[in-house]
């Protein structure tokens, strides 16, 4: 039943608001925006088409959400000059609430809006702040910036004029508490939403809107450079894909090639696409990285195998040829004692003391990722030992992520997804604390070589990988690890 209902002022079809908090929709037949208020229905002008953002929810489902009825009644696209993602607008409990689902950096956040939380202004919450958020408690900025809405359809909370700057910071709480402060365009009313981080097995789709309904079943990605088929192995949740066959790199929602890279040349030591079973978690290894960073003016790289379960969502198993595997899971921001920066970092009883900092690039990619990846894309990361565990803080544009690495050996990894021992010599790299070996130094200068040899044909964002990885001190890097173009790998697979 509706709350609200009339004509477009612009085409003249009929427009209904499904719940009370709707106080704007994107007329379906002529895509203007139609603002209700005491006056009536006016009409914004026209939104721009949809990205075809991959996602695992539409406008028009229904479902439940850890056993709470929600219907999605709209979304929005933003987009901070990356790419566009989604954030669907949801009405819970049949409309007795609402608020906003997204699926963002791999995770799954709810949130509602909760009125007279007073918060410090946008320009004081930069990542890592601690911020009281009333009654909800202490919680650490982990994102701020600004993205405008690039488009919209179906119901939504308030009107977002064309060209909107929306500037906003993400939160994290103890346990899986998430909030989002909207300062919108940073004049108006700041509003606070309180949430949760969920698993993405909390979420059930009981109805199919007409736009699911529609949908064919995602089994396989277009490389919109070679054509080739990749089997799609996490449909709905990645945006980017580094193409087996060609090396292109693509945006899924805007199906274009972002950056052409060589063709892997061999299989990453997990192959992507196999399955195994660590910690008594099932994952599924969907992407291989490789990055590198810069010691004393030589590369070093290291593999990061993306893994992915639908219970529990992404980690990583991690590659150093120096230090042997690691399996790296995310840490909850809110629980870090963060007050002894640069010189260490607190968790429960445990301390971790800083070992290096430095800038890590994104060498290599292929397979799906879930982020807007670009060769070349740099991150400033610090790493914080206690004992063999390693802490990381990972800093980039307004954002900043903690991780919590563990040493595995490569058996463990081995008999997980089922790969004969011997395979590969350098899988087998052990923890050592003796230097490189002169081999080795050789093998880094032919890495070297290479590498420049390549750039010389590589798209411009390898330059930038170039220039990122220069000037900076630090043995190691990444997500706690380090290592050299050890085992003849010279840059793409090697043996
Ligand atoms: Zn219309
Ligand atoms: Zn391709």
């Amino acid at each position: 039943m509706a709350v609200a209902q009339g004509h477009c002022p612009n085409c003249g079809a009929p427009i209904e608001f499904q719940v009370g908090s709707s106080l704007a929709k994107v007329c379906e037949f002529c895509r203007h925006t139609v603002v209700r208020s005491d006056r009536g229905l006016s009409h914004l002008g026209k939104v721009a088409d949809l990205a075809n953002v991959p996602s695992l929810i539409a406008v028009g489902d229904e479902g439940t959400l850890g056993g709470r009825p929600f219907r999605v009644m709209g979304r929005v696209q933003l987009d901070h000059g990356k790419g566009p993602w989604d954030e669907y607008y949801v009405a819970f409990d049949y409309g007795q609430s609402w608020g906003w689902l997204a699926f963002a950096q791999g995770r799954w956040f709810a949130t509602s809006p909760v009125p007279g939380i007073a918060t410090p202004p946008y320009d004081e919450l930069a990542p890592d702040a601690l911020v009281t958020l009333g009654a909800a408690g202490a919680f650490r900025v982990s994102e701020r910036r600004s993205a405008h809405i690039s488009s919209a359809e179906g119901e939504l909370p308030g009107a977002f004029p064309e060209g909107f700057v929306r500037h906003y910071a993400d939160l994290s709480g103890a346990g899986s508490a998430f909030a989002t402060i909207d300062f919108g365009d940073n004049t108006q009313t700041v509003v606070v939403f309180l949430g949760w981080e969920f698993a993405e097995s909390q979420l059930t789709v009981t109805a199919l809107g007409p736009r699911s309904t529609q949908k064919v079943a995602v089994t396989s990605l277009k490389c919109p450079s070679c054509g080739g088929d990749v089997p799609a192995l996490s449909p709905g949740r990645s945006t980017r894909l580094g193409c087996p066959y060609c090396g292109a790199i693509s945006d899924l929602a805007e199906d274009r090639v972002i950056a052409q890279q060589e063709r892997a040349r061999t299989e990453p030591i997990i192959p992507i696409g196999s399955r195994g079973t660590l910690g008594g978690t099932e994952y599924l290894c969907i992407a291989m990285l490789r990055r590198g960073s810069d010691f004393e003016g030589e590369l070093y790289a290291w593999e990061e195998f993306l893994l992915w379960s639908q219970g529990i969502g992404f980690r990583w198993l991690v590659l150093d040829p120096e230090t042997g595997w690691s399996f790296v899971s995310p840490a909850n921001p809110a629980e870090l004692d963060l007050s002894q920066l640069p010189g260490s970092i607190g968790l429960g009883k445990r301390r971790f003391r800083s070992r290096n900092q430095n800038l890590a690039s994104v060498l290599y990619v292929v397979g799906e990722v879930y982020w807007k990846c670009e060769i070349g894309e740099t991150t400033n990361v610090a790493d914080f030992v206690d004992g063999d565990t390693v802490l990381s803080r990972e800093e980039a544009a307004g954002e900043v992520s903690y991780s919590l690495g563990t040493p595995e050996t490569w058996p463990v990894v081995a008999t997980a997804f089922n790969l004969p021992l011997a395979k590969h010599a350098r899988a087998q790299a052990q923890k050592s604390t003796s230097g490189l070996p002169s081999v080795t130094l050789l093998l880094v200068a032919a890495a070297v070589i290479v590498f420049v040899i390549l750039l010389a044909n590589a798209p411009s964002g390898a330059l930038r990988a170039a220039s990122g990885v220069s000037g900076v001190s630090g043995v190691t890097g990444g997500t706690g690890v380090s290592g050299g173009f050890r085992g003849g790998g010279v840059f793409y697979g090697g043996k």
